[in-house]
């Protein structure tokens, strides 16, 4: 029998609905290159996005047509995830730290129509638009004063785009499972795969990421997204707002400049900010340069790649910011799990909440996940036992985008692999010691480099670690640290292996510590492991 409720679709022109009715007054507030501080309200950013909704459709865009963003997070992106989904069409958000080549596969992969492009991008934008047959036009994140001199094609600003057109605009009624989005992964292994997110998943989403337990977003919280737009709908973070009637800041370009975020901070009140490990040491050092305080956040989530024990508790001790860990994936949209206690571990001493408090964190509810061995057979939730990661829910991706190719990333049972190992404890708790290529096994067991990575970071004199497996005669495969150190500070083998030595087990000790003058990143900020093992590739241990 089927129940008797009404068939209302999910779909994010109801959050933006339900934010213009119930949160119009609520502020939105952003750096952009034009403006330091624009700030407007919800109400008024819906306007324009009805503006916006009329200027796509009048300029022809068709129900499920790619539009391109290469942006920051400011006012005006906000808008175009709306102005874009709501008509039906597709915000393809790319990252502008990619590299050309890839840029230019993404574009042409996804047939972009239009791009909206910040004026702080338009210089390398031009430099492959040649190579973007398809792209029909350019409109510029801008107002016409503030327009670069530009010679990509059928330029014009976003101000002049929207301007003429009407606040009044009719969304249509769309089916939930229309696609509003598309977000390619940074590809460090082959090409840029497309994820293509509809509109019930990012309601779901929305719904379970603002709920408490998660991120527990409401009326009473300042959020600051340091996490960017462009990278998996900034976690969720330009729908949980709207939804939740929370205040929203954004900083633009100054994402990686402490002393925008500091300024931001104080002065809009943030309680709540989110974003990966590198974005904190870039503020954490400002803060320590400067003095300056951070007095009205309360909470961050920390994610995209593990959270050095020393960030959280520099932010906890000298800042009074609390510190969740969290895990997700592009193809997860990307929520998986957040860290927060449950109540009989408060009772614990603070190592043993930090040991927990270190891990990826709890499902957050939505996700199912699992830990299998080899043969595909599920492994116990003991905290011990180590495998590969699967997960299966409404909002982790099917398929990826025109892969031209069946993915083999699903098994029979609709899980998803999601490359990454590790364990998961009775209490619900996953720990992740690994990426599946990222695995060092030696003498058959294996070797976490997150481990091992987060204990020698926390030295004094390290600015930043990573760990490969190099081969070994005899066991297979031993740990080389490589290490980038602070300015100004001498960090030799034998002083960094005897700050690892109680830190981690005797034999995971790693055979080698190098030191070099910068680690290569990920457009997203993440190690880029397999450069580092290029680089490496003719290392050999010295005998003992
Ligand atoms: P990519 O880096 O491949 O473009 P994502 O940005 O989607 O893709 O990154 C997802 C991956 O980042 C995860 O599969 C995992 O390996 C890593 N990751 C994310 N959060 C964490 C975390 N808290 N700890 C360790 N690894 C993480």
């Amino acid at each position: 029998m089927l129940g008797l409720m009404m068939d209302r679709q999910l779909t994010i022109t109801s959050i933006m609905e339900h934010a213009d009715k119930n949160h119009p007054n609520a502020e939105i507030v952003s750096v952009t290159c034009d403006n330091p501080r624009h700030r407007y309200t919800y109400a008024g950013a819906f306007r324009r996005t009805r503006r916006l909704a009329n200027a796509l459709v009048d300029y022809g865009v068709q129900p499920g047509d790619r539009i391109a963003t290469l942006a920051w997070n400011d006012y005006r992106h906000f808008e175009l995830y709306y102005g874009i989904a709501g008509i039906g069409a597709v915000t393809h958000t790319v990252n502008p730290r990619l590299f050309p080549e890839q840029i230019t596969y993404i574009v042409n992969h996804a047939e972009d129509r239009l791009i909206f492009v910040d004026p702080l991008i338009v210089a390398s934008l031009e430099k492959i638009s040649k190579d973007l047959p398809k792209v029909e036009g350019y409109i510029v994140l801008t107002d016409d004063e503030h327009m670069p001199d530009t010679n990509l094609k059928n330029a014009q600003s976003y101000e002049a785009f929207i301007g003429r057109h009407s606040a009044e605009f009719d969304w249509p009624e769309l089916d939930e499972k229309t696609a509003c989005s598309l977000c390619y992964t940074s590809g460090t292994t082959g090409n840029p795969k497309g994820i293509l997110y509809h509109h019930r998943a990012m309601v779901l989403h929305t719904l379970i990421g603002i709920s408490p337990g998660v991120l527990d977003l409401s009326v009473k919280d300042v959020v600051l997204p340091i996490v960017p737009m462009f990278h998996v709908n900034a976690w969720g973070l330009a729908y949980g707002p709207p939804a939740a009637g929370t205040k929203l800041v954004l900083p633009g370009p100054r994402m990686g400049d402490g002393e925008t975020l500091q300024a931001l901070i104080e002065e809009e009140g943030v309680t709540f900010a989110a974003g990966v490990p590198t974005v904190w040491l870039a503020l954490l050092k400002y803060l320590s340069d400067s003095g300056k305080a951070i007095k009205t956040l309360e909470r961050v989530i920390i994610g995209g790649s593990a959270c050095p024990l020393s960030i959280m508790q520099e932010l906890e001790d000298k800042h009074g910011v609390y510190v969740h860990h969290a895990w997700g994936m592009t193809e997860m949209s990307p929520l998986g799990t957040v860290n927060t206690l449950k109540p009989e571990m408060l009772k614990l001493s603070r190592e043993e909440q930090y040991a927990i408090r270190q891990k990826q964190g709890r499902a957050a509810y939505g996700i199912e996940m699992k830990i299998v061995d080899d043969d595909n057979r599920e492994l116990p939730r003991d905290g011990q036992s180590t495998g590969l990661l699967k997960v299966r829910g409404p909002f982790i991706c099917s398929d990826y985008y025109k892969l031209g190719e069946p993915s083999d990333v699903h098994d029979d049972e609709g899980w998803f692999s999601t490359s990454d190992v590790g364990n998961i404890d009775p209490e619900g708790y996953l720990q992740l010691t690994d990426r599946a290529k990222d695995v060092i096994k030696s003498g058959g067991e294996w070797i976490s480099s997150i481990e091992l990575e987060n204990a020698a970071i926390g030295h004094p004199g390290v600015a930043e670690a990573a760990v490969i497996g190099v081969p070994h005669p005899k066991w297979a495969e031993r740990p080389l640290l490589i290490i980038v150190r602070k300015e100004g500070k001498d960090v030799s083998k034998e002083e960094m292996l005897d700050w690892l030595k109680d830190k981690v087990a005797k034999w995971w000790l790693p055979d080698d510590v190098v030191c070099i003058d910068e680690i290569p990143h990920t457009a997203t900020g993440k190690i880029q492991k397999m450069e580092l093992r290029k680089r490496f590739r003719n290392y050999t241990f010295q005998p003992d």
